[in-house]
């Protein structure tokens, strides 16, 4: 399977995601809570069962990246545990077994969408994390586009800000258990609905 060569971003409205499951492998996928919450409401997962915490010394992300928590002794950030090089939610055929539930950055995935003030997609680039063995036979709609790009931009502002208020709060428990219980969920035991709580799993997605 060759990669079909871009020259202009409106070519990749015709991208279509052959499901090879590159993207899934090797891949840190970072998660906000509202991520988190759609799995485990969709999964019944508790959330140490699939949330990994990696430590700066696993990522190249920079060191004022607003998705950077504060614990005891480092700094981490919040993502899909991996099993043998690849999400845990990658099954044998390379399928994604929480499809619907799955996380934002996954919906978004392969593209960098780029909108206008007003909310029109402006351009789109394909993500370098993987390689993508994609083919150009797809329908991909800028509607769809202007969606999830909003909806990713939403929660990822809402949580960025609920870690600068945890980040900046010296009186709190700085552990994983406690990062949780102030996201209005639960490391061990299950899930506390909280009024910011959505489930969205009706909007489009690509890879
Ligand atoms: S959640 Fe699904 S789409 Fe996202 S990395 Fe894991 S297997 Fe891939
Ligand atoms: S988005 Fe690209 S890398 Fe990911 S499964 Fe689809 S074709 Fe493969």
């Amino acid at each position: 399977m060759s990669t079909p060569v871009i020259t202009d971003w409106r070519q990749l409205l015709k991208f279509r995601c052959t499901g090879c499951g590159n993207c899934c492998k090797g891949t840190i996928v970072m998660l906000t809570d509202s991520d988190v919450r759609r799995i485990v409401e969709g999964t019944g997962m508790a959330p140490r069962e699939f949330v990994r915490f990696f430590g700066e010394n696993e990522l190249t992300m920079s060191k004022r990246h607003p998705f950077w928590i504060r614990f005891a002794n480092r700094q981490a950030t919040m993502a899909l545990r991996w099993g043998r090089e690849r999400c845990i939610f990658l099954d044998r055929e390379d399928r994604c077994t929480i499809y619907e539930h799955r996380p934002l950055a996954c919906r978004e995935h392969p593209f960098t969408i780029t909108v206008s003030q007003r909310g029109a997609v402006e351009g789109l680039a394909l993500s370098n994390v993987s390689e993508c063995l994609y083919e150009l036979d797809g329908n991909v709609t800028r509607p769809e586009l202007a969606e999830v790009s909003r909806w990713n931009e939403e929660e990822s502002a809402e949580y960025q800000e609920r870690v600068r208020i945890w980040n900046s709060d010296k009186k709190r428990s700085r552990t994983r258990t406690a990062f949780m219980e102030f996201l209005g969920l639960e490391w061990d035991y299950g899930f506390r609905r909280r009024k910011y709580s959505r489930a969205r799993t009706d909007l489009p997605s690509f890879g």
